[in-house]
């Protein structure tokens, strides 16, 4: 099931994605008048199992069609608008990427013993149809990665490998937007402030499910700016699979439902180009994950105040 974010006349909905269509759950939940599907992504994912399995009944009844529109009507936001907590990510998952990253500081490469984690704040989430705010007096470096993001769906610590796919609700298209200069010069190599900044993180189009997604290890992914081809790899290609990072990252952690993953980004960021290339105030940067769909944000120019 694609499950979508989406503003209609000002409120807040939330949809299931037929072809070029959306149903509005929680209007047709109504109209069938028996149990009610919450409207609101976080609320749908607290009760997971339970909304899946309603949604998919009603979807499969006869009313559906008649909650749905044209997917261009309406304005799709990030599919958890405000994450509860800040999005987790890794750095260094694809060895194409680490082995760039090297070149460019001049360094011999090495490979991650262990994933390394870092987070981004919440409110550096934005949907497919915003723009992505951009501080020239702040940056000269802002970047794109694209990732396949995991939306976990149960409460779990210390999660064994063989079980990590329980806890995985679905997954969608992340942009891990980084402010190289901030990151690695400025704030002496943290990855949190140039990681953080409003709009650096564009989620969406919509939530994939893992009966539509059964195997999230052979996956085209890819990012484009204007257009151009820029990083092209599949998601085999990640040093640590997605059992492993769940292993290491619960361990005396525990993750909660909606929390974000971002699994890391192969080769291909701008600052590791020759010469070095940035996003610059007009760009359109896409990024698309084979199962899911294209995430397409503008860069605007943002005035400082
Ligand atoms: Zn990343």
């Amino acid at each position: 099931m694609r499950l979508a974010t989406y503003e209609l006349q000002g409120a807040v909905r939330l949809g299931a994605v037929v072809g070029d269509r959306i149903v509005d759950l929680a209007a047709l939940s109504e109209r069938d008048g028996g149990r009610q599907v919450p409207a609101d992504m976080l609320a749908f994912i607290d009760d997971g199992a339970a909304n899946l399995a309603r949604a998919r009944q009603l979807l499969a009844g006869p009313d559906a069609a008649r909650e749905s529109r044209p997917l261009a009507e309406v304005r799709l936001l990030a599919p958890i608008p405000r994450p509860r907590q800040n999005v987790m990510a890794i750095g260094r998952n694809y060895k194409d990427h680490v082995a760039e990253g090297a070149r460019a500081r001049g360094q011999a490469m090495v490979l991650p013993e262990h994933p390394v984690f870092f987070t981004k704040r919440a409110s550096a989430v934005i949907g497919p149809e915003e723009t992505i705010p951009w501080d020239a007096k702040l940056t000269e470096g802002l970047d794109w990665e694209a990732e396949l993001a995991i939306v976990f769906g149960r409460r779990g610590k210390d999660i064994p490998k063989d079980r990590a796919y329980e806890y995985v609700f679905g997954y969608t298209c992340g942009n891990d937007i980084s402010a190289r200069d901030l990151q690695s010069k400025r704030h002496g190599g943290q990855f949190f402030k140039g990681k953080s900044l409003d709009g650096s993180c564009p989620l969406g189009p919509w939530i994939v499910t893992p009966d539509d997604l059964p195997n999230p290890h052979d996956l085209q992914i890819a990012s484009r700016v204007n257009g151009q081809v820029k990083q092209q790899a599949n998601t085999s290609m990640m040093i640590f699979d997605i059992p492993t990072m769940v292993e290491e990252l619960s361990a005396g952690l525990t993750l909660e439902p909606g929390d974000v993953f971002l699994t890391g980004t192969p080769s291909g960021v701008g600052f590791a180009r020759t010469p070095p290339e940035f996003l610059r105030p007009g760009d359109v940067v896409e990024v698309e994950v084979q199962g899911i769909g294209v995430l397409r944000n503008r860069l605007v120019a943002a005035e400082r105040r």
